[in-house]
């Protein structure tokens, strides 16, 4: 019996998702076929929009509509145009959702940087792949005086973090970490033994 090439095709095209492998893709693609055709025909359209209609900050590296970029200057959004941001002070992060929740979440009124991913030499991922040399060039030629690290704490990210560190160290400028442990609300009993040894040693003065 022959299956579908179309339908294979996609079921392929959908693996490059994070965390999709051969059997979701197959659950997801069979669900799409089924779904309303106008409902995909949109879908299908905003994947399209992301490769056209979408560009990076080139300071900060958040994604912004490219209609809005024309109506800025330089490829910057406003944020880091007109913000009067303390430029001292680069976060380095991996990703532009990340930048968001900084920003949300906290008083920090510096730049940030958004790393292409983070550092993995077995699926072809180094320094230059994923920006550093970006990086490196902009703390060289500002006045940076402090980075803050907000990588993950994966393998990876903890990889990035510590060659930006060593390359901070080389350049004499200040570099922190943000700190990881217990979760505010937290109950020890239900952490893993990681985290909890982390926090323990990162502990601090109160
Ligand atoms: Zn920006």
């Amino acid at each position: 019996m022959k299956e579908s090439r179309k339908l294979i095709e996609l079921i392929e095209a959908l693996t490059i998702l994070p965390g999709i492998g051969k059997k979701s893709a197959q659950r997801m693609a069979y669900q799409l076929i089924r779904s309303d055709k106008k409902m995909v025909l949109n879908l299908s359209k905003k994947l399209e929009d992301i490769t056209t209609q979408i560009s990076n900050c080139k300071i900060c590296g958040i994604y912004l509509d490219l209609n809005d970029v024309l109506e800025q200057t330089n490829d910057e959004c406003l944020s880091c145009v007109r913000e009067n941001r303390d430029k001292s002070k680069i976060c380095v992060t991996e990703s532009p959702s990340d930048v968001y929740v900084i920003n949300n979440s906290t008083d920090y009124n510096g730049y940030y940087f958004v790393l292409e991913g983070n550092l993995s030499p077995i699926d072809g991922r180094g320094p230059r792949e994923i920006g550093i040399e970006k990086l490196e060039k902009r703390l060289k030629s500002n006045c940076v005086s402090e980075l803050i690290l907000a990588t993950n704490t994966t393998v990876e990210g903890e990889a990035t973090a510590h060659y930006i560190h060593q390359m901070a160290i080389n350049l004499n400028i200040k570099i922190s970490r943000i700190a990881f442990g217990i979760p505010l609300n937290g109950e020890l009993g239900y952490l893993d033994s990681e985290t909890i040894s982390h926090a323990f040693n990162e502990r601090k003065t109160i």
